[in-house]
């Protein structure tokens, strides 16, 4: 067991500070990786502040990892000392269920282990992410990443590619398609840059009419403020599928009332109860409300092989660890261009 410097919060009212964790011994199938960025999720705000009500404390958030490998187990065969690799939001689960099976580890249907806040199978506890100096991860939950990407800005796609890529291609989005996406934060900005890139028309949904040059900029053809009644009734019914990235429960009557009949609305951001849903706005039009969590481990790799190909990555604005709770403020109140990473060679000052 080694001990490392990490930030966490030790309650849900707490900031972030710098704590000792401890990270276990590599076994013959473990990856050791020293972290060199992490992205900033809105998921860690949420359990940092124990928003979904499961948080165990401290919360040492982070699952948009991206490091270099340090030692590698006995029997490790795909990875090598000094490479660049990526972890993201899961480090194992039960590999014998039908969903693990299927490559839907995240679907575990026995549980998968998240990066950080799940049971920690082998030191007991629970799991603590990537805020953090180092990590310890099965080599089947690490991911290889492009060295011809600005590495920096490709942790993000660890959580916030994949969660946009899955349902993208799970509804099967095709050239010419109408794609919305609803918030243009971390996933938001993800979101926009892959139905681009799948050749979809994309229209931008936004609270944030200040944001529009940077949607285009991104790759959105439109945007759409959804501020505005006159506007929202002009692209009413005309959506081939909407990708809903809001936090917060929320009421997804206006944005259903977007799509065309027999088409879906994906949400990935309000894992909690939303506003009175209007069955009829499903009903007459035979519409359809989804959900989707992140992707499973050969998808996220497919996911970044595309980023490799087609020289995609985030927007990121770099942070010193020590500055995480002005981040988190920022985040929350959407003020995030578009995703935060920290440069963890600042936990070493
Ligand atoms: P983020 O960077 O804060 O972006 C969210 C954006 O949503 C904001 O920038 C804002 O965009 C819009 N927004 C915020 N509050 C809103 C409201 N009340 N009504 C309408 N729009 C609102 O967050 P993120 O990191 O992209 O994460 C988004 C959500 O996805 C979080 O809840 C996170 O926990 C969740 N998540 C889910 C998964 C999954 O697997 N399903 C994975 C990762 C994250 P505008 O200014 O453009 O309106
Ligand atoms: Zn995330």
């Amino acid at each position: 067991m080694s001990q490392v410097k990490a930030y966490g919060a030790e309650a849900n009212d707490a900031d972030l500070k710098q704590l000792d964790i401890k990270r276990r011994e590599i076994l013959p199938n473990d990856i050791h990786i020293e972290i060199d960025y992490c992205g900033v999720c809105h998921s860690d705000i949420h359990q940092v502040r124990n928003d979904w009500k499961n948080s165990k404390y401290p919360v040492i958030p982070g699952h948009e990892i991206i490091g270099h490998v340090v030692a590698v187990g006995k029997e490790v065969t795909k990875f090598k000392e000094g490479q660049k690799v990526g972890v993201g939001c899961m480090v194992d689960s039960c590999q014998n269920c039908e969903a693990c099976d299927e490559g839907l580890e995240q679907y575990c249907e026995n549980g998968m282990t998240a990066t950080y806040n799940s049971p920690d199978k082998h030191l007991g506890g629970h799991t603590f992410g990537g805020y953090s100096e180092e990590v310890v991860v099965d080599e089947k939950f690490v991911l290889n990443v492009s060295e011809k990407l600005d590495i920096k800005a490709v942790a993000p796609l660890l959580c916030a590619g994949i969660t946009t890529w899955s349902p993208l291609k799970q509804w099967n989005v095709q050239k010419g398609d109408k794609v919305g996406v609803v918030g243009l934060g971390g996933l938001g900005h993800m979101g926009i840059k892959f139905a681009h890139a799948l050749g979809a028309h994309v229209v931008m949904i936004t609270t944030s009419p200040n944001k529009s040059e940077d949607a285009e900029r991104l790759g959105a053809d439109e945007v759409l403020v959804s501020k505005n009644d006159e506007d929202m009734k002009k692209h009413a019914n005309s959506f081939d599928f909407i990708l809903n990235t809001v936090p917060v429960g929320h009421d997804v009557n206006p944005y259903l009332n977007l799509l065309k009949r027999d088409k879906t609305m994906c949400l990935v951001g309000a894992i909690e109860p939303l506003k009175g849903v209007n069955g009829g706005a499903l009903i007459v039009k035979r519409k359809r409300l989804a959900g989707s969590l992140i992707g499973g481990i050969q998808e996220t790799q497919d996911m970044l092989d595309f980023c490799g190909e087609h020289n995609i990555v985030s927007d990121v604005e770099m942070i010193d660890m020590q500055n995480i709770n002005t981040a988190f403020e920022r985040i929350v109140s959407s003020d995030v261009k578009y995703r935060f990473v920290i440069d963890m060679q600042s936990l070493k000052n």
